[in-house]
């Protein structure tokens, strides 16, 4: 039995796994002590709690649980690590290195250091959505202090070369944060196998609550110090003030414990499922264009653009699946993604392209019906455009020259 809509757009969040919810409720009645508390067994039980899934969480990642902070997700997660590792370096140089495909948790981050004083370089990627790793080392001077690289892309799903980032990071003295919220929990990722000094995670993408995520943060080779964003009462090693949420961080930890499991046999299921869809897809349609790397790309990414389909008439037409656009609701218009416009796709494809995101509880019946529907919508639109009939009639469209008449 279908349940409609259907749910293809684990990278915005993901439902929440039922043993995660289980493993959570008691934390929210009679285990409801603060982790803080030193003096009685509602406060012992509480903090013995946080510290299972600290564990659970590094061990997911290589990490020694104490160098877990956690946080309230994610975006949080970006801010301190670069703002902190900014401002605590500040002597040693002002110049930061990213990327222009992050997250606007890490993009809007620079964007207000910038407005501080501190200089940041954009690296462009290539029309794989990686980006050049000569253009990053050209990119160090002696002022770069912090190279913050994402390890898989939220939108077109590709994997950067964090192996290769960390070990010019270390090779040049500075450091490698990595936002690796997309890549956790669905691909091996290991932070001495890519010296990676500070990653950002999230329990909401790993079928865990939201409003939880985690800094790690390098403890030895070297001991990584930040400049604290919220102040308090000393919690997280100073790093992070604030009384710990003790439920949303127990249901992270078993989150994590169950990819730490499941990642291999998940990550396959997952993966055939994704290239069953984009088979299909192919089977039924021509003038499709896949965004992004096809080869370095988590399993359950699909980014597709639909050639000669409007984009919200597309939408519209399978508005019983839940999906992505590549278009972004400004305040008063539809702006293509800036993603996809960074990989030199136009407007045009940028605007009719849709992000799948597949994930643990999708089945190959969903992607079955996903794939009759879109079939038939583009199809129909087509049928409706005078550049696909065209394109079909074998007229080159960028030898056309059009008239305002
Ligand atoms: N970074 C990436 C790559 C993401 O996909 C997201 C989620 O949208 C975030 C950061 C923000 O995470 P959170 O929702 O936990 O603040």
């Amino acid at each position: 039995m279908l349940k409609f809509p259907i749910y293809f757009d684990n990278h915005a969040t993901s439902p929440m796994d039922p043993r995660v919810l289980e493993a959570m409720l008691p934390y929210f009645t009679e285990r409801f002590g603060n982790a803080a508390s030193r003096n009685h067994k509602y406060g012992w039980e509480a903090e013995e709690a946080v510290e299972i899934a600290r564990k659970q969480i590094a061990d997911l990642i290589g990490a020694s649980p104490k160098e877990i902070v956690f946080t309230s997700g994610a975006t949080e997660s970006d801010n301190l690590a670069i703002k902190g590792a900014a401002y605590m370096y500040r002597e040693k140089g002002d110049h930061l290195i990213t990327a222009v495909t992050e997250h606007k948790a890490v993009i809007d981050t620079c964007k207000r250091l910038e407005k501080e004083g501190f200089k940041v370089t954009y690296l462009p990627v290539r029309k794989d959505g990686l980006i050049d790793l000569d253009q990053l080392r050209g990119a160090i001077t002696g002022k770069t202090t912090l190279v913050s690289i994402m390890a898989a892309n939220n939108e077109i799903g590709v994997l950067q070369p964090i192996g290769e980032i960390g070990a010019i990071a270390k090779e040049k003295g500075i450091l490698f944060h990595t936002d690796a919220v997309q890549a956790v929990g669905k691909v091996p990722f290991d932070v001495n196998a890519s010296n990676v000094h500070m990653a950002s995670l999230t329990a909401h993408k790993i079928y865990g609550p939201k409003g939880v995520g985690a800094l790690y943060v390098r403890r030895r080779n070297p001991r990584v110090l930040l400049t604290p964003g919220i102040d308090g009462g000393g919690h997280e090693r100073g790093m992070r003030s604030g009384t710990l949420n003790v439920p949303g961080i127990v249901g992270f930890g078993k989150a994590a414990e169950i990819c730490r499991l499941e990642m291999a046999s998940e990550g396959a299921r997952i993966g055939a499922m994704r290239d069953r869809l984009n088979r299909k897809l192919h089977e039924g349609l021509d003038e499709l264009y896949i965004n992004g790397s096809t080869e370095h790309r988590l399993p359950g990414n699909l980014n597709i653009s639909f050639a000669y389909v409007e984009g919200e008439s597309l939408l519209m037409g399978i508005n019983d699946v839940a999906v992505s656009s590549g278009s972004a609701c400004t305040s008063a218009s539809l702006e293509p993604s800036y993603v996809l416009k960074a990989l030199g796709a136009g407007d045009e494809l940028a605007h009719s392209s849709i992000r799948f995101g597949l994930g643990r509880f999708n089945t190959d019946e969903e992607v079955d019906y996903v794939v009759a529907k879109l079939v038939s919508v583009v199809s129909k639109l087509r049928e409706m455009s005078p550049l696909y009939e065209m394109v079909k009639d074998g007229v080159d469209l960028t030898k056309v020259e059009w008239s305002a008449h």
